[in-house]
């Protein structure tokens, strides 16, 4: 961050006001700045025609307009996934993802820079933890792509926290990013376009419900045999999977909202029929939907994907057991833009 300049992203628009005001403008000034942040996705003062010539000398001394510098962006050979290395403030690096599909353009964003769970199979759980990013970094991430996509008349349709790190070890910053980018004056997205995953921090889970918001939840599950979940995710010894399975449970039926599950498909680790069998009969009466990976290949892990004939199978027991399911499409996995392969060790290197 330069010097010591507030980032503007990571004020709400109440704060934005109070500093406004602190700066001897009207109010209004505040809805103007908002409005070419989050509507019209300019990234400088000098872009904000409608604002004084004086005052926008003056919001480049107060704030910083820069969250993040694009390093690099990688396109997958199909073009329907795009991968952007982002250099923060401090030095530290971090990836998003935007994938079309036909009618969505969904960006898959991150909320730490590294992550400090260590799932095994996990690229960003590989690097280690690095920090947690501001409200205005995750903010940011989507600004950058809004701008992008607006200049060709598109538009994001979807936002997933589903890049590097663990959400809810961020949880303030994460909802406060947001509320900020739902926010009525804001891109324009109901709450519902927006999905946060979790490896499953059960406090979290539960204030979330409490909070009620309106985001998709989405639970990184990935087997229900404890011994194994372990092994995989080690804070499952922390919080283990009846009472993370209870707390989803606690969710459903405070918010009356579906969770959805993510499970990976390792070959012959956890996609056999039993081990199907078995999530469904953890699952029963829970109103949910599972999301069917087959695991991408990352440098750290050395067991293998599902067969996409083991998947199909798989997702076959748990239909048959009234589960709703579906296969993930795989998508960026050669340019390691997949699910879990993202990590900026290698690109920090080189
Ligand atoms: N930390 C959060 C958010 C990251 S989301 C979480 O774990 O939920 C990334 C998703 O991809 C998670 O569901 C994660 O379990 C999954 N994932 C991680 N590594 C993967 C891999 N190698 N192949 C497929 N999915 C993977
Ligand atoms: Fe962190 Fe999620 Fe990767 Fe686990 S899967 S290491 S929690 S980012």
């Amino acid at each position: 961050m330069e010097n010591n300049k507030i980032l503007i992203y990571d004020l709400s628009l109440d704060s934005l006001k109070e500093k406004i005001k602190d700066l001897g403008q009207p109010g209004y000034r505040a809805e103007q700045i908002w409005t070419a942040l989050y509507q019209t996705f300019r990234i400088s003062p000098e872009e904000i025609s409608t604002l004084p010539k004086d005052f926008r000398i003056k919001l480049d001394q107060v704030f910083s307009f820069q969250a993040l510098t694009p390093v690099r962006a990688i396109q997958s050979s199909d073009g329907l996934t795009i991968k952007t290395l982002f250099r923060l403030g401090d030095g530290n690096f971090i990836e998003a993802v935007l994938m079309y599909y036909e009618d969505r353009r969904t960006l898959c964003i991150s909320s730490q820079s590294g992550c400090g769970i260590g799932c095994s199979f996990c690229a960003t759980g590989q690097m280690g933890f690095r920090r947690n990013l501001t409200s205005g970094e995750i903010v940011a991430q989507v600004l950058y792509y809004a701008r992008n996509l607006t200049e060709v008349g598109e538009k994001v349709t979807n936002v997933v926290v589903m890049g590097m790190g663990e959400p809810f070890q961020n949880y303030d910053n994460v909802i406060n990013a947001m509320n900020r980018l739902n926010h009525p004056k804001a891109l324009g997205l109901g709450a519902r376009r927006f999905t946060i995953s979790t490896v499953g921090l059960i406090p979290k889970i539960i204030q979330f419900a409490d909070e009620g918001y309106q985001y998709n939840l989405a639970i990184s599950l990935h087997t229900v045999d404890d011994e194994l979940r372990s092994k995989l995710i080690p804070i499952n010894k922390k919080y283990p999977v009846d009472d993370l399975i209870s707390a989803c449970r606690y969710y459903v039926k405070k918010t009356s909202r579906r969770v959805t599950f993510e499970y990976a498909l390792i070959q012959g680790i956890n996609d056999s029929t039993e081990d199907a069998e078995a999530l469904a009969s953890k699952l029963r009466g829970l109103i949910c939907h599972v999301n069917l990976i087959q695991l991408n290949p990352t440098k750290g892990f050395t067991e293998e994907g599902s067969s996409t004939d083991r998947a199909n199978s798989f997702c076959e027991t748990l239909e048959a057991n009234n589960i709703s399911c579906t296969i993930r499409l795989r998508r960026g996995i050669e340019i390691q833009a997949g699910c879990g392969q993202l990590a900026t060790e290698a690109e920090t290197k080189s």
